[in-house]
């Protein structure tokens, strides 16, 4: 494939910052890495909390995005399972050491020395990216598009949260209901459980929308679900969620804290968390999470809902997901 010297990228040149479009070189492969030419790039509100200083020391400048769909461009030395042509995802996850004591117990996902794809390594929200081979999801063709961008993060932290959950629990309460969550609900319906989905007070398009993808009942996050619940799943970034949480699930229920990022959590009375109710955060994912995950998406098969923009239009993107204006997820679209 003939390659340029140089792409256009929307860069993050400091925090609190609206990106800017340049020009920049082709990023260099080294050992086992691939050159992605992008087709798509999820916009995620881990991208908000980087841009707004909420996660400290991204790499700058930086080009962020971790949601990326493309096609293998040209492929760097030791690059054994991809070749130039294939469709390829790149997650949050860049690349893990393999060697500290969490990727030994089998935790890569906290890995001291990992990096983070549009975080501590640059991103997708260009032209074309560099990604670790062995790091990469090989995609189905159904996936291989702007539809499947939300599948790299949304859906996989998503189902990793689900994943914490016990394998019992029937009714689950999902707290914001953007990307993750609309994802997260039809493999959860696919699995007969019951959805009761929390939006914010008074978004009834949200509520509408949960709805009309199969949950058994929504409403706003001050209200009490019709029933008790078995596990809940935090996606909005409230702290103010994780005590209204505890308080919908049933004795022996567990409260999931499934974003990076949260405000801080109010304090409470301890009889909220009394009778074995259990509070986790999941940070980030691991491969084998992305393997579990692409294989059960299209026995589902789980669909999305994009609002796609032009790589030039990324802040604009980043406003309307900072706004809840979005319903489904926010995806770039790279000619
Ligand atoms: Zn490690
Ligand atoms: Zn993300």
């Amino acid at each position: 494939m003939q390659l340029p010297a140089n792409m256009q990228a929307m860069v993050l040149e400091g925090s609190k910052k609206p990106l800017v479009l340049k020009t920049v070189p082709l990023p260099s492969l080294s050992r086992g890495q691939v050159l992605i030419k992008t087709t798509a790039c999820g916009v995620c509100r881990t991208d908000l909390h980087i841009i707004d200083g909420e996660l400290a020391h991204p790499k700058l400048p930086l080009i962020p995005g971790h949601e990326i769909i493309g096609v293998v461009a040209s492929v760097g030395t030791e690059v054994t399972n991809l070749k130039e042509g294939d469709f390829v995802g790149v997650p949050w996850l860049g690349y893990t050491c393999g060697k500290c004591r969490y990727c030994l117990r089998g935790q890569e996902n906290l890995c001291s020395n990992a990096v983070f794809t549009g975080y501590t390594i640059d991103g997708g929200y260009a032209e074309y990216a560099m990604a670790h081979e062995q790091y990469c999801f090989p995609l189905p063709v159904t996936y291989a598009n702007a539809n499947g961008a939300p599948l790299l993060c949304g859906g996989l932290i998503g189902y990793r949260s689900y994943s914490m959950i016990p394998a019992d629990a029937l009714n689950i309460g999902i707290y914001g209901f953007g990307a993750a969550a609309h994802i997260l609900i039809q493999v959860a319906i696919y699995h007969g459980k019951k959805i009761f989905a929390f939006t914010r007070d008074g978004d009834k398009v949200a509520q509408m929308f949960a709805l009309q993808l199969g949950a058994g009942w929504a409403g706003g996050s001050s209200q009490s679900p019709p029933e008790k619940l078995d596990a809940a799943i935090i996606f909005a970034p409230v702290g103010g969620l994780v005590p209204k949480a505890l308080q919908d699930v049933d004795k022996g229920g567990t409260v999931i804290c499934g974003g990076i990022h949260m405000s801080d959590i109010p304090s409470f009375p301890y009889h909220i968390l009394w009778e074995e109710r259990i509070i986790r955060s999941v940070a980030n994912l691991t491969r084998e999470d992305g393997e579990a995950f692409f294989k059960i998406a299209p026995e589902v098969p789980v669909t999305t809902e994009i609002k796609t923009y032009s790589l030039r239009q990324a802040n604009e993107a980043l406003e309307d997901l900072r706004n809840g204006t979005l319903h489904g997820a926010a995806v770039l679209v790279v000619d």
